[in-house]
């Protein structure tokens, strides 16, 4: 490959853009969910995302998902705005405020709580924030629970030079900066807040898998320039190492977008609610534990 080839980068062409299916979570909270369903069960390495909001809720609304277990994976919650309060089976609690990320790897098994955090939920306020699913390889599926919790100062925020592109560096790296948080595979986690005229082509190494998911606004995308709306995901193609997003000509507000991408595990995926192993006896496995009250229980 020429240097100038280098320089020019390949963009990635777009498999699919899927409509966010909304559905109730834990103790009956809502959320926009791309994927899994009937038609998506998985984007190896990602098993869910769930947005959770923009909703404004009344002092004594906000719910939250109440002592739960999980093996096999990591749950990524991302609160942009509002928080939570979480406890586990292992001891650890904790509370996230806007912009703070908890990276938590449940390995062999915790049983944990995400609730609203008690003042929030008392005096209501807008809630916003993600979750994400990413699998874990086979050799990794019963390590020992760990978290990484990051308050919002500690991640990196980047600004174009003309301003018009920020980019919080969850995971991965964008526009020069690394992020703290380190995952079990290679992961690239950028929440993107394009203003109208902004335009960012983002590297992504070419054996990643990556989607995009927008939050608010309008994206166009790639060079096929493709409109993706709020609570659309757009899936694309591993056949080039840049992603184009860029706002429509007539956009008047600011364009939300986070863009996931990981490598790929290609092992067998069998999952059954908070579960997600190999093989069926595995799950049958961890169900037992579960029940077996293996995976702890919240006592304090
Ligand atoms: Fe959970």
């Amino acid at each position: 490959m020429s240097q100038q080839e280098k320089e020019l980068g390949i963009q990635r062409s777009i498999s699919q853009i899927v409509d966010a299916k909304t559905t109730t979570e834990g103790d009956g909270f809502i959320v926009h969910r791309p994927f899994p369903n009937s038609e998506i069960r998985e984007f190896d390495p990602f098993l869910l995302l769930d947005e959770m909001g923009p909703i404004t809720l009344s002092p004594g609304d906000a719910k939250g998902a109440s002592d739960h277990p999980h093996r096999g994976f990591e749950t990524v919650t991302y609160v942009i705005k509002g928080a939570f309060e979480h406890k586990d089976s292992q001891g650890n609690s904790g509370k996230l405020f806007s912009g703070d990320v908890q990276w938590m790897t449940a390995g062999s098994g915790v049983v944990h709580s995400e609730m609203p955090e008690k003042d929030f939920a008392q005096k209501g306020g807008t809630l916003h924030g993600f979750q994400l699913w990413v699998n874990l390889p086979k050799k990794d599926k019963m390590i020992k629970p760990r978290y990484q919790d990051i308050v919002s100062k500690n991640i990196p925020i980047v600004k174009s030079s003309d301003g018009k592109v920020q980019v919080k560096v969850i995971a991965g790296e964008s526009m020069g900066k690394h992020a703290v948080i380190d995952t079990k595979i290679p992961i690239m986690y950028l929440h993107f807040t394009i203003q109208p005229g902004g335009k960012i082509i983002q590297q992504i190494p070419k054996n990643y898998n990556a989607f995009a998911y927008v939050a608010s606004g309008v994206g166009l995308f790639g060079l096929e320039q493709r409109n993706v709306n709020k609570e659309q995901a757009i899936f694309f193609e591993r056949d080039g190492d840049e992603i184009t997003i860029a706002t429509p000509k007539d956009a008047m507000t600011p364009l939300e977008v986070i863009l996931l991408g990981g490598i790929p595990i290609n092992e067998p995926v069998k999952r059954y609610g908070p579960f997600v192993m190999n093989t069926d006896e595995e799950l049958q496995q961890a169900i037992s534990d579960y029940k077996n009250g293996k995976m702890g229980l919240i006592d304090f």
